[in-house]
């Protein structure tokens, strides 16, 4: 970007420029988050600063003729330490606020906000912030939330795994070793049970629940002639079925309890951040937003294509879904099989390609926002949708 003296003037492409440039982690995204604010704020939007007391979250608000429906678009700002927007967060952030703009500027009637959710990639205090807002009933007057993300292909919805993280603490009895083992209790027993305890359960899983198990022993003594007094460990519980996930985390709670009784130790299980959800996928509102997609000459395959696949990651915009109807639209910014979290995601992140895709992702948002507002049958099977079983 040249030299640009009022920020608040900036167009969609200068913003997603800046905020590549600056580059800001998780829970630090300060002058991003304000840039995004001055911006909404010169196109008549009300802003909150430090919404929910998170000190770079915001919501954006603007009211159009009686402010009904509402439909909230969410923004995220935060960049990848060490590398920087390789996730492509830069567009994220210029998606919803010039989708809100246009949006604001089409409707006769309607709300139109902006929520900015800081630290989705999880490097600071406040990661999964979406998690605290819908926890905290930011959305609750919201009938409608949209989002972006950029990647190696088009989608209207795809799969995400639940995740909560766990850390383990084994108490044992610190002894000599050789002169009197027999008054030793292991803790590093009781952390090795355990892992292995977590690997026999593996098998007897439910196939389809894409359960995933990740974990390591972070502490397990400090001297091989003293009985370990504490082990510690570390595990991540995953599943693409968010009522399997609580079953998971007591047959866990099992193990690590019955692996102290063995080994006459004491233990604590600790929770790690916050639960993230599964994702409540809404075909009326995916399919509508594909015919948006197909109508500007873009390839997107059918979501019945993309929700069959093996779900791989987890996100905060998952625990939205479940509260409100929400999509969160993936952009196609570089070649299928493009490596994410890379240089070359990284660098793909400020593309020409990548201002097409952004260009298409604002009309299309902004042209479903509009439909939502104007067509009480389009919200109406959302709704069903929402509140069906199946979906
Ligand atoms: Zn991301």
């Amino acid at each position: 970007m040249t030299h640009l003296e009022r920020t608040e003037d900036m167009d969609y492409w200068q913003l997603a420029i800046k905020i590549h440039e600056l580059s800001e982690v998780g829970s630090k995204e300060f002058e991003s988050s304000r840039i995004l604010m001055d911006v909404l704020k010169s196109h008549g939007f009300k802003i909150t600063e430090k919404y929910m007391n998170i000190p770079t979250a915001f919501k954006a608000e603007k009211v159009v003729g009686s402010g009904k429906p509402s439909v909230a678009f969410l923004a995220e700002y935060d960049a990848l330490p060490g590398i920087g927007h390789a996730c492509g967060h830069n567009l994220i952030a210029s998606s919803a606020v010039f989708s809100a703009i246009k949006s604001a500027e089409r409707i006769s009637n309607g709300t139109i906000a902006v929520y900015g959710t800081p630290d989705e990639e999880g490097s600071g205090e406040w990661a999964g912030s979406k998690i605290i807002m819908a926890d905290q009933g930011a959305f609750k007057n919201f009938d409608l939330v949209l989002g972006s993300h950029p990647g190696d292909r088009w989608n209207v919805g795809n799969q995400s795994l639940a995740v909560q993280d766990f850390e383990v603490t084994f108490r044992g009895k610190a002894a000599h070793e050789a002169a009197n083992p027999d008054s030793g209790r292991s803790a590093l027993d009781a952390a090795i049970l355990t892992y292995n305890a977590v690997n026999m359960m593996r098998q007897h899983v439910r196939r389809e629940a894409n359960f995933v198990m990740h974990g390591i022993i972070k502490e397990g003594g400090t001297a091989s002639n003293v009985t370990p007094e504490k082990a510690v460990l570390t595990y991540g519980i995953r599943t693409s079925d968010i009522q399997y996930h609580k079953e998971l985390v007591d047959r866990f709670t099992k193990i690590v309890e019955g692996c102290s009784i063995a080994t006459e130790t004491t233990y604590s299980i600790k929770k790690i951040g916050l639960l993230f959800s599964t994702t409540k996928i809404n075909p009326a509102l995916s399919n509508r937003i594909r015919e948006h997609l197909l109508a500007r000459g873009i390839s997107c395959p059918p979501l019945e294509e993309t929700i069959s696949e093996l779900p791989k990651g987890s996100t905060d915009f998952a625990n939205v879904s479940q509260v409100v109807p929400a999509l969160e639209v993936g952009f196609q910014i570089a070649s299928e099989g493009t490596p994410w979290h890379s240089r070359e995601s990284l660098e793909a992140a400020k593309t020409e390609r990548a201002k097409e895709a952004l260009a298409t992702m604002i009309e299309v948002l902004s042209d479903t926002a509009k439909e939502f507002t104007e067509n009480k049958e389009f919200r109406e099977r959302i709704q069903r949708d929402f509140y069906s079983k199946s979906a």
